[in-house]
């Protein structure tokens, strides 16, 4: 497999060229203190550095060897420890913690690139400062003074770790009917005791400490998601110096044996009375979750995207090398047996999907990382509500579109090679092994599109749709005349979606299984179309330069090739969410 290279002259173009992401940081006083367009270069360059040098080399040992369980204890691979350590060393896990208590405060913008690269170069190492970099957010939005003080600088330096406790053997989608008890005590404190299954970095040799973020229910709490509590729960309690005290009874039972992301350690964790404090409101847990969901899921369909970007890199490698067959046109290496197989239509239409849907998922999660940005530190209360509509509705879309993307061009990356695809050493097989759990954990896809239809769309009665809608149309007549091969079928793009929205909105009035029915297909429509959109503003950006580098005629050539093949398939997909919810009930269960 080809060593991973990080993409900075593509995020780098997407940053200033397409965004011009450093007018917006000017504009938010919080964020121009810290961010300039040199300083994310620099920071950028860094990460590029760590993540080929020493995490990606550790990707497939990782794979090789997995973590191991041992009376309680787990070790991660050889490797992992020292290579955690020069990451917290080098302050990545608080890339974009808040500086009050020593993280780096960069912007979103930043850290999602910089995650796309620890990603790509080792998705079961980017689990951990991941979860940890979540659960900081959320105690960093919800905790108590005290508690932030005494855990979050620990947690930025990366020298304790998070993990995120909400599923359990019977509830994983439905969290409100989770058993979890947490018992009030005297001195304010809480006793947690219950078993979660399937917990990222629940135990591990990376850190010091480990601190569980878990939901559990109060004694008198009501039934359903309204009557759940959100919990700190350290595996080492912490003194009032600091220091580490007491172990407390939150123990690792076992890990489980997976399909991929061997690497990361996957715990069942119980709680045995284990101290716990809260976090935020009682009965408010899921609210608090939240506030991490909405970033960990864009992380999550991140490393969508970066198993995309190193299995293309190694794929245009092998295709530029393997000879076989001759091009259809006649012979192109006309010195050796065969011509490089990149001549064939099939695999530069392999190629180039993957191309496209890489480059384009690094715009639009980029984009959506702008509007947490703007969400979060904006002055304006209109401007921040508009943000935070668009988060609501697009990470949904981020999560789903671009791990079902990463699964499609994994898929496509290994069949590039041909019969090494299915090979282990080759590398091409780890990735799709490891990315196919990216379309399930952090909520499921199916669960990604019936939010993103039922809360999003129908739930604000199409107004945040109409917000990204209104947004694509403004840009789309306001564009000069030579955009006009990308901004037409762009707008031709959004009016289709204008009508399915509005077909699926009038539809779920009259049954209420038309928004389950529509709901994948349309959030498919809905990732094609924002990445028209994303490929019109590339292509905006880079018209005109192409004599300057083949990095814009690239790109250029790569926005035809989208709107000429992929975007075209949001034609079958509203056919098919058009045909309604009847042919799905045409069996009773016996009948399957
Ligand atoms: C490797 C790994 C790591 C994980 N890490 C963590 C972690 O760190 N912390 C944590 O808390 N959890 C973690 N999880 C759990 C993960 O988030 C859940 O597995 C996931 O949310 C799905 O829950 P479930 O497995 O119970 O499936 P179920 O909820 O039983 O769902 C089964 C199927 O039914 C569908 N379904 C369920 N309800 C509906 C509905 N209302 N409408 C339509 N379809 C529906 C689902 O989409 C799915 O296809 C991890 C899981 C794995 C495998």
């Amino acid at each position: 497999m080809a060593d991973y290279k990080a993409p900075l002259r593509d995020m780098r173009f997407v940053l200033n060229e397409v965004f011009e992401v450093a007018k917006l940081w000017a504009d938010l006083p919080a964020l121009a203190e810290v961010v300039d367009a040199d300083t994310a270069a620099a920071i950028l360059e860094e990460a590029g550095k760590v993540t080929g040098g020493v995490i990606a080399p550790l990707n497939r040992s990782g794979d090789e060897e997995g973590c191991q369980w041992k009376d309680g204890a787990v070790s991660t691979p050889a490797g992992f420890p020292e290579a955690y350590k020069t990451f917290a060393e080098g302050g990545w896990v608080g890339v974009g913690g808040d500086p009050v208590y020593g993280g780096m405060g960069m912007p979103k913008v930043i850290s999602a690139q910089v995650e796309e690269m620890v990603n790509a170069a080792n998705l079961s190492f980017g689990l951990y400062p991941m979860l940890t970099a979540g659960a900081c957010l959320s105690l960093n939005a919800h905790a108590s003074e005290e508690l932030k003080e005494k855990y979050l600088p620990n947690m930025y330096a990366g020298v304790w770790a998070g993990s995120m406790c909400l599923t359990e053997p019977h509830a994983g989608t439905d969290l409100g009917i989770i058993r979890t008890k947490a018992e009030p005590q005297a001195d304010g404190s809480y006793k947690i005791t219950g078993t979660k299954i399937f917990i990222t970095g629940g135990e591990h040799d990376l850190t010091e400490n480990i601190i569980h973020l878990v939901l559990a229910k109060l004694p008198d709490a009501p039934a359903g998601p309204k009557g759940i509590s959100l919990f700190l729960v350290p595996k080492f309690l912490v003194n009032e110096d600091g220091s580490l005290g007491a172990r407390n009874p939150a123990t690792c039972g076992s890990i489980e044996h997976k399909m991929g992301i061997q690497a990361s350690a996957t715990c069942v964790m119980n709680f045995d009375e284990a101290v716990g404090y809260i976090v935020g409101e009682p009965n408010k847990g899921l609210a608090a979750m939240f506030t991490m969901m909405n970033y960990e899921r864009l992380g999550v369909g991140i490393q969508g995207l970066a198993s995309g970007e190193r299995s293309y890199q190694s794929a245009v490698e092998y295709a530029r090398d393997r000879i076989q067959s001759r091009a259809p046109t006649g012979p192109v290496a006309k010195d050796k047996a065969a011509d490089p197989i990149i001549v064939h239509p099939d695999v530069r239409r392999m190629l180039l999907t993957m191309k496209a849907a890489n480059e384009g998922g690094r715009a639009f999660s980029s984009y959506v990382a702008m509007q947490l940005d703007t969400a979060k530190f904006s002055e304006d209360a209109t401007v921040r509500k508009r943000a935070e509509e668009m988060v609501a509705l697009l990470t949904p879309v981020a999560k789903a579109f671009l791990t079902d993307l990463g699964l499609e061009t994994t898929v496509h990356g290994q069949q590039v090679f041909g019969g090494h695809g299915f090979i282990r050493e080759w590398g091409q097989e780890q990735l799709v092994r490891d990315v196919r759990i990216t379309q399930i954990y952090e909520g499921t896809n199916g669960i990604q599109a019936l939010d993103l239809m039922g809360r999003k769309v129908v739930g604000s009665g199409g107004a945040f749709y109409k917000h990204f809608a209104d947004e694509i149309k403004a840009f789309a007549n306001g564009a000069s005349a030579d955009l006009a091969e990308f901004t037409e079928p762009l707008k031709a793009a959004i009016a289709n979606l204008d009508e399915l929205t509005a077909w699926v909105l009038d539809r779920a009035k009259n049954n209420p299984n038309e928004i389950g029915a529509a709901s994948v297909e349309y959030l498919h429509v809905f990732g094609y179309t924002a990445y028209a959109y994303m490929w019109a503003l590339m292509a905006r950006a880079a018209l005109g330069k192409e004599g300057q580098d083949d990095f814009y005629a690239s790109k250029l050539g790569t926005a035809r090739f989208y709107f000429a093949r992929l975007l075209p398939r949001i034609h079958s997909l509203t056919a098919s969410v058009k045909a309604g919810s009847e042919s799905l009930y045409l069996l009773d269960a016996a009948q399957f």
